[in-house]
């Protein structure tokens, strides 16, 4: 018998209550496609970086923002908490991404949540600081734990749930893994 295709999923998409306010985000053809309907052929692995480095639900809201400190010359892309600037859970997203490929290495593909500042796949928001000290976004990127996964393995197969519209993008996304 063929073995099933490992896909690992954001938690929240699966009604997981595991997001910064206590809720989930379900998504219901995701659930329906791919657990009732093709449960012989994937099997889906939950994540959840935000509680997995130990933020706690609920936690502290954080975002993706763009440093004035440089490393090495470059400007740093950073994970701070958006009422506490020096909440700075950066590493932790980085070693959670090397911890999770290293405990799922035969995972190819993931399923994530969009606009996450840790899941999401080039749509969440990027911040930087303005001269008032308020921030203010200034581009789109992918969170850090999906921008940590891809440096690791760059031929990992990420989609986000809202690319998932229909029966036949879940098939079609399947059949690319
Ligand atoms: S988007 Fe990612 S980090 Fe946020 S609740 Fe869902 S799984 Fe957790």
């Amino acid at each position: 018998m063929k073995d099933k295709a490992k896909i690992a999923v954001s938690a929240c998409l699966l009604g997981q209550r595991v997001r910064y306010d206590g809720k989930e985000k379900k998504h219901k053809l995701i659930v329906e496609v791919f657990l009732n309907q093709l449960s012989d052929k994937v099997e889906f692995i939950p994540f959840c970086p935000e509680v997995a480095i130990g933020l706690g639900i609920p936690r502290p809201k954080i975002q993706v923002v763009k440093s004035d400190t440089k490393k090495n010359n470059k400007e740093q892309i950073r994970v701070l908490g958006v009422e506490n600037h020096r909440l700075d859970v950066t590493e932790p997203l980085i070693s959670y991404a090397e911890t999770f490929l290293q405990q799922h290495p035969d995972i190819k593909a993931f399923i994530v949540k969009s606009k996450s500042p840790s899941c999401g796949f080039l749509s969440t928001p990027l911040f930087e600081a303005s001269l008032e000290g308020s921030y203010k976004q200034i581009d789109f990127t992918s969170g850090m734990f999906v921008q940590s996964l891809l440096k690791l393995k760059p031929e990992l197969q990420i989609i986000e749930e809202s690319q998932l519209t229909s029966e036949y993008a879940c098939l079609s996304f399947l059949k690319s893994i």
